[in-house]
């Protein structure tokens, strides 16, 4: 199983900044071995930037949402199947940001989940507790209800199409990460909960990726755990060097 190493550049970088970091990745990267590298650069670049990749790439775009409706009268909202014509085969699916800030719960994630399925995209699903749950102790409930509401519809055969991001709040843009240990734990919880919902097949081939203030100086003791299978990248995907150094980690991990 090849880990994901993928950057979340958010509302980051004018047309011409990404396409000259897309250029410096692509010029950096190593012939790759065990990691796929996803960038999700704004929406609006995804079309020009997916015209420039040749298949010899080794980068994959993704968006970063889609639409939890169907085309039709949704002002504003791009949906999964446009998405994916315009050549597009991965989106990030429930980040924090986006639950926080836009409104998204889990019914919400659970509606876009299946929008991409339907549509063929590969999901990055987000998970991850916020501090106050983690300090009462509730994380282990907290992540197991997100993920059962985001998957409710979601099938044995429709899980090769979804790849869990465990997300700590607390650690997303802040410096702070959460140490080896919380990170293997957790996503040690997540394939024990994936095995009871579905399968240990299951359970076994389904990435989780660790987010939150992953660099350069953390990722090789991260992506070293047995659980874990490569990382969603912020703040340290915005500069090629720190994350190729991000990849090297995975490759060596
Ligand atoms: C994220 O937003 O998914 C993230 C992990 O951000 P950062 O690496 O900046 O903490």
């Amino acid at each position: 199983m090849r880990n994901i190493v993928a950057g979340n550049w958010k509302s980051n970088k004018l047309m011409k900044e990404g396409a000259e970091l897309m250029d410096a990745i692509n010029k950096g990267l190593p012939r790759l071995q065990k990691t796929e590298v996803i960038v999700a650069p704004p929406a609006p670049f995804l079309a020009h930037y997916a015209s420039k990749l040749d298949h010899t790439s080794q980068i994959q775009l993704s968006a970063q949402q889609c639409s939890a409706n169907p085309s039709g009268a949704h002002t504003g909202e791009f949906t999964a199947e446009m998405l994916r014509s315009c050549g597009i085969n991965t989106v990030i699916i429930g980040h924090s940001e986006r639950r926080d800030r836009f409104g998204e719960n889990f019914d919400v994630v659970r509606e876009k989940v299946e929008q991409a399925v339907a549509a063929n995209l590969h999901v990055l699903l987000c998970c991850g507790e916020p501090l106050e749950v983690r300090e009462t102790h509730g994380h282990f409930e907290l992540i197991a209800k997100q993920l059962k509401d985001a998957l409710l519809e979601i099938s044995i055969e429709q899980m090769q199409r979804i790849t869990i991001a465990y997300e700590p709040v607390w650690a997303i843009g802040t410096g702070v990460t959460a140490t080896a240990d919380q990170a293997q734990e957790m996503h040690h919880f997540i394939r024990k909960q994936l095995t009871n919902w579905y399968s240990p097949e299951v359970a076994g081939s389904t990435r989780i990726l660790y987010g939150g203030s992953c660099k350069p100086s953390n990722a090789a003791e991260i992506f070293g755990q047995p659980d874990v299978n490569g990382g969603l990248i912020g703040g340290a995907a915005l500069d090629a060097e720190s994350f190729l150094s991000l990849i090297t980690a995975s490759e060596a991990s």
